[in-house]
């Protein structure tokens, strides 16, 4: 029998592949030795059966291997499994580098109702998000920072992760573990934070999965020598006020700048600083991250990034978004209980700040404001959001509507970070 036939037998009756047939299979789907119909097959017997730490690592291992891997060992990466309004890349990581610690970043876009940090970076003028690899490691040492776009590195995770969208067998916590810490292992940072969300906006929809989840990812990667450790944060709503592209960046702007931004965003960028300089080895770390904020180093080394890869800096100051702005108001008078962040995404999407499909044209200066939080008091005909943008704008409204969940009840909001590992 082949190779990948053996491996369906085996995964099928619950046994455990080794990790040379697990490297073979991941090499033979990749040269298109084994086809789509058989890699499917044991990927629905792995989304069944599940897979021992041990399969989970060797299959990280194999799909690690299966492209280009860079080596970063003294710098710092953080990953976030996704969520509406995530812009602590754009905050927390800025601060840890003008703190001392080099910064080596690739990252994704937006697909679906999750935004992606390059589409962020793409609404600055000028920002240049394709480096080669030697573009990239000349920035980390000259500037000490760099965010990129992602291409080819662990290129079977690509394929597999294509073929798991299609077939139902995203949900499996191996595949999961071992699709993310791949891409984490070849992009080399040796010191990692991984930003686990939990909530209606996340893949992982409550707080016991998403620490599941954290504890797999920072399993394999010290497994792999990766110094790391996690957090669980919410995303039952959006992280701070802003939902799209130049929208979050500019909020995310204001944070670097010592102004006036929402505690929750505050919270969990200061959180992940300090725990990626502790990780790093710093002693002081809470103090070391006050004083960036407080001098504007932090701002200063966004800027020195944005400078770097070709954008216009001067431009932070006042980004330019969508002139088309409408007001959603409360339909009724209490305290607002929740403002669910999946609504804010979709009400996001159908303006154009993300796309449906990999091919959609996305409208940087689109998107949501969120005006008010948690616990905040409302009047009915009170503005609680604008929209930006020119597509879709009733039905958009429609969707933050429907977010919106008004109390006659005093409502207690939950804290930001609900979990740390
Ligand atoms: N993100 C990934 O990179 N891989 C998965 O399997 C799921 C989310």
């Amino acid at each position: 029998m082949s190779v990948v036939l053996d491996a369906i037998e085996i995964k099928k009756s619950g046994g455990a592949l080794d990790a040379a047939t697990i490297e073979a299979v991941v090499k033979g789907y990749l040269t298109g030795d084994i086809p789509d119909y058989q890699m499917a097959a044991l990927l629905m017997a792995i989304r069944w059966r599940g897979m021992t730490y041990e399969e989970t690592l060797a299959l990280t291992v194999a799909m690690a291997n299966s492209g280009t891997r860079y080596s970063f060992p003294d710098s710092v990466d953080k990953h976030s499994t996704g969520g509406v309004g995530d812009k602590v890349t754009l905050t927390a990581l800025p601060l840890v580098a003008a703190c001392g610690a080099p910064v080596a970043k690739l990252s994704g876009r937006g697909l679906g109702i999750t935004g992606g940090t390059i589409d962020k970076l793409e609404a600055i003028p000028g920002f240049n998000v394709h480096l080669s690899e030697d573009q990239f490691r000349r920035q980390v040492e000259q500037v000490g920072m760099v965010i990129a776009e992602a291409g080819e590195l662990a290129p079977a995770d690509k394929a597999i992760y294509a073929l798991r969208d299609t077939t139902g067998t995203v949900d499996s916590l191996p595949l999961i573990g071992s699709s993310i810490v791949s891409k984490k292992v070849a992009t080399g940072a040796g010191y990692l934070l991984y930003d686990v969300k939990a909530g209606s906006g996340a893949f992982m929809k409550t707080a016991a999965e998403a620490r599941e989840l954290a504890e797999l990812l920072v399993r394999l990667s010290e497994s792999m020598g990766i110094r790391s450790s996690a957090l669980v944060t919410d995303m039952d709503t959006p992280l701070g006020r802003a939902v799209g592209n130049a929208l979050e960046v500019r909020e995310s702007v204001a944070f670097l700048r010592g102004e006036e931004t929402s505690p929750d965003l505050a919270e969990v960028a200061r959180d992940v600083a300090v725990r990626l300089l502790q990780l790093h080895g710093a002693s002081d770390a809470e103090q070391t991250v006050a004083d960036a904020l407080e001098s504007g180093a932090g701002y200063d080394k966004f800027a020195d990034v944005v400078r770097a890869q070709g954008g216009d800096a001067e431009a932070l100051a006042d980004l330019p978004v969508s002139p088309n702005v409408r007001e959603v108001t409360a339909a009724e008078t209490g305290y607002v209980a929740s403002f669910d962040a999946l609504g804010i995404a979709r009400a996001s999407l159908a303006l154009g700040a993300g796309r449906e499909k990999k091919e959609d044209a996305i409208d940087p200066g689109a998107g949501v404001e969120v005006m008010v939080s948690i616990g905040e008091s409302v009047d009915q005909g009170q503005p609680v959001a604008l929209l930006y943008g020119t597509r879709n704008i009733d039905r958009a409204a429609d969707f933050v509507r429907q977010a919106l969940v008004v109390s006659g009840d005093r409502v207690t909001p939950s804290p930001h970070v609900l979990d740390t590992l």
